[in-house]
C-alpha cells in the first residue's frame, strides 16, 4: 500500500473513520486525483486479436465492473472488516435482498424468514421463490436459539433483520447464526438500520450482509442502490448469481455512493444522538403510549442492542394513545419538518403512519394505538421537538 491508497477488507489497522476516508482510493493510478474517476463504460478495447481472445487485462466489459465499481466495492469491504470476501453492488436494496436470497437456494429448498422483514422481502418469498419451488416459513424475531426447532433438512437459509424497520424487534443474531450453521444453513441479514458501522454483521455470524445503500450510504434521498457483503463461504455463489443475472449499477450512482460514504461517520452519530434525544422527549409526552427505540432501556430488546450493536440510526417508532383517525391525520399534517413518504436515511426527518397487523403471520402485532415511524434527520433537535409540539396541539384540537 502506498500513500493514501487503500486496499479492501484486508486492512484492519485503521479505525472506521479513516477507512471511510481512504477506502477504495488509488490517487496515483489516476494522475493523483483524490477521487476515482467516474468511468462511463460499456465496451473495452483490446490492442490485438491475441489480447482480445485471451481477455488480457484486468477489466473486460462495463457490466463486469470498472475502476469506479472497484473503488466502491473496496471501500465497502474495508468497513465490513476482514471477514468480508467480496461485495456485490445492486441497483436497489430490494435487488440486494433478491440476489442474496436467490444465491443461496435451489428448487426444493426451504428458507426461514423473520416475521418483521421488510415487506417486499416477504413478497419475494411468497411469489418468486414459491414459483421456483422454494418454500418459506416466517418465524418470530424473538426466537433466538429456538430457531433450531424450525430448521428442516432442506433449510438452506435463515433471513434475519434487526431491528425490523417498522416494529424494531431485536434479534439474537449470534444465537440464530450458531443454530443455523450447526445445520448447514446460511444466515442472511438486512443490516440497513445499523450499517456495518454499528453492527459488524459478518463478525457476528452473518454470511450475507445486505444494505439498502439508498438509506444512509447515499444519505441524501437522491440515490437508489443496494449492497451485499459476503464472507468466503457465501461469496462465490453471490458473485455468480449477480453476474449471471446481469445486475450492475450505473457509474454516476456509484460515485454518489462513494461521496456519501466519506461523510457517513459524521452523519450516523448525529442521527443516533438526535434520534435518542427526540425519542426520550417523546417518552415524556402524555399523548404517547410507548416509544419503540432499541437504544432506550424501555425497549424489550435493549440488552441485545447493548451487547451486539455500537450505535443506533435515526429510525424508530412510537405508538400514540388511541385517537380517532382524524386526530392522527391532524398531528401528521401539522408537522412542518417531518415529511411524509417512503424510505429514510436521508438528511431530512420523516414521519409516517403504519399498520402491519394484517401482514404478520408468525407474530401478533397489536400496538394498542396508532403507530408512527419516525426518521430523525440532521435538523436542529429543538426545532424538531417544537414541531412535534405543534403536531400534538393539532391532535388535541381535532379529537
Ligand atoms: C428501504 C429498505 C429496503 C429496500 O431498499 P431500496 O433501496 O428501497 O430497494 C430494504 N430493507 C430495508 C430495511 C429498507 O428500509
Amino acid at each position: 500500500m502506498s500513500k493514501v491508497e487503500s486496499g479492501g477488507a484486508s486492512e484492519p489497522e485503521f479505525q472506521i473513520d479513516t477507512k471511510l476516508a481512504i477506502g477504495g482510493r488509488k490517487p496515483f493510478a489516476h494522475h493523483g486525483y483524490v477521487n476515482t474517476p467516474v468511468y462511463h463504460a460499456s465496451t473495452l478495447l483490446y490492442p490485438t486479436a491475441e489480447d482480445f481472445l485471451a481477455r488480457r487485462g484486468k477489466y473486460f466489459y462495463g457490466r463486469r465492473g470498472t475502476p469506479t465499481t472497484e473503488a466502491l466495492e473496496q471501500a465497502l469491504a474495508s468497513i465490513e472488516g476482514p471477514a468480508c470476501a467480496g461485495v456485490a453492488l445492486l441497483p436497489s436494496g430490494l435487488t440486494a435482498i433478491s440476489a442474496a436470497l436467490l444465491s443461496t437456494v435451489r428448487a426444493g429448498d426451504h428458507v426461514l424468514v423473520t416475521d418483521n422483514a421488510y415487506a417486499p422481502t416477504r413478497k419475494l418469498c411468497d411469489t418468486v421463490l414459491t414459483r421456483y419451488g422454494v418454500s418459506t416459513t416466517y418465524y418470530d424475531p424473538l426466537i433466538g436459539s429456538g430457531i433450531a426447532d424450525l430448521i428442516q433438512p432442506n433449510t438452506r437459509a435463515v433471513f434475519t433483520e434487526a431491528p425490523g424497520s417498522l416494529t424494531f424487534e431485536m434479534q439474537d443474531i449470534p444465537a440464530i447464526a450458531e443454530a443455523a450453521h450447526a445445520r448447514g444453513a446460511l444466515v442472511l441479514m438486512d443490516n440497513t438500520w445499523a450499517t456495518p458501522l454499528y453492527f459488524r454483521a459478518l463478525d457476528k455470524g452473518v454470511d450475507l450482509s445486505i444494505q439498502s445503500a439508498t438509506k444512509y450510504i447515499g444519505g441524501h434521498s437522491d440515490l437508489m442502490m443496494g449492497t451485499v457483503s459476503a464472507n468466503a463461504k457465501a461469496w462465490p455463489q453471490l458473485k455468480e448469481m449477480t453476474y449471471t443475472l446481469g445486475l450492475c449499477v450505473g457509474p454516476d450512482d456509484m460515485n454518489m455512493a462513494l461521496r456519501g460514504l466519506r461523510t457517513l461517520g459524521l452523519r450516523l452519530p448525529h442521527h443516533h444522538q438526535s434520534g435518542v434525544k427526540v425519542a426520550r422527549w417523546l417518552e415524556q409526552r402524555p399523548e404517547v403510549l410507548r416509544v419503540i427505540h432499541p437504544a432506550l432501556p424501555s425497549h424489550p430488546g435493549h440488552d441485545i442492542w447493548k451487547r451486539d450493536f455500537t450505535g443506533a440510526c435515526g429510525l424508530f417508532a412510537i405508538v400514540l394513545k388511541p385517537v380517532p383517525d382524524k386526530a392522527l391525520h391532524a398531528f401528521l399534517d401539522a408537522l412542518k419538518l417531518y415529511g411524509m413518504g417512503a424510505s429514510w436515511g436521508g438528511y431530512e426527518s420523516l414521519a409516517i403512519p403504519f399498520d402491519v397487523s394484517k401482514l404478520r403471520t408468525a407474530t401478533n402485532w397489536q400496538p394498542g394505538g396508532p403507530a408512527i415511524r419516525i426518521h430523525i434527520g440532521l435538523e436542529d433537535v429543538g426545532d424538531l421537538t417544537t414541531d412535534l409540539e405543534r403536531g400534538f396541539a393539532a391532535l388535541a384540537a381535532a379529537r
